[in-house]
């Protein structure tokens, strides 16, 4: 695992191919901070503006790949000529064509039964709040302190998800537990899937800040260039940096280098 500085030498010492380069970002933790509530998040204006630049260059792709659905990251981003990919990738939208994976349209119907029974029991747990986002749900936490209060809800959540053990899995992320369906896809195949619709010459980079990112950066593995958002102990992916203040500095770096 590598950090900050050899990132940066090798942006600017040519280690990305000068052309065609696709950036896949996650949203929270890593372009906006994250928020007590997820509704407040907001894309700060120096990213954007960085963004928009990157969205120029016809040799670059942006990919905004978040947990959120893709509706709601679409809109909190609103840059047009991005691509946007919601669900973790299970649903990706680019120029102007909506792609859903097809598995889990077929276990959406599972995701609502499961929301509707959870929403009956979750108002005993102050601070908490469910995000039902069609194909998956997030349940959050980020405003409940107690740890036992956290234990006592994960109980509840698996208790309620052991009849859908064939169909959906629990994933533990920053202050949530998303409850996906079993698939096997993550952030990591929705931008191989983007290399396949942009051609051959394209290479990738990933950016994200999450434990669920470590997904995608072991589905990468050598075939795109990953970077995690810090702290961690642990990464599959290449390179640790240690907050979003220099997931600035790297698109102003990619910024300076294709503007050149
Ligand atoms: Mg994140």
């Amino acid at each position: 695992m590598q950090s900050w500085n050899e990132l940066k030498t090798r942006a600017q010492n040519g280690g990305f191919p000068h052309k065609n380069l696709l950036i896949g970002c996650d949203f929270d933790g890593t372009l906006a901070p994250f928020t007590l509530k997820p509704h407040q998040a907001k894309l700060p204006t120096e990213i954007r503006k960085l963004l928009e630049r990157l969205a120029r260059k016809k040799e670059i792709q942006v990919a905004v790949i978040s947990g959120r659905a893709l509706k709601d990251v679409e809109k909190k981003v609103g840059i047009k000529r991005l691509i946007y990919c919601g669900n973790h990738g299970l649903e990706i939208k680019i120029r102007d064509q909506v792609w859903i994976h097809s598995e889990a349209t077929d276990l959406a119907e599972h995701i609502q039964t499961l929301s509707q029974k959870i929403r009956r029991w979750l108002p005993q747990f102050s601070g908490t709040e469910l995000e039902n986002k069609h194909l998956s749900l997030s349940l959050h936490y980020r405003r409940v302190r107690k740890k036992s209060a956290i234990k006592k809800l994960e109980s509840f959540l698996k208790k309620e998800m052991s009849p859908y053990g064939d169909h959906l899995r629990v994933v533990h992320g920053k202050k949530l537990f998303d409850v996906r369906p079993k698939i096997a896809w993550d952030k990591g195949d929705a931008i191989l899937h983007l290399i396949k619709q942009l051609g051959p010459s394209w290479k990738a980079c990933f950016i994200g800040d999450d434990v669920t990112d470590e997904e995608a950066f072991h589905t990468l593995n050598q075939k795109a260039l990953s970077i995690r958002v810090g702290p961690a102990k642990n990464t599959h992916a290449q390179f640790l940096i240690h907050n979003r203040g220099y997931v600035e500095r790297f698109l102003k770096l990619l910024v300076q280098r294709y503007e050149k």
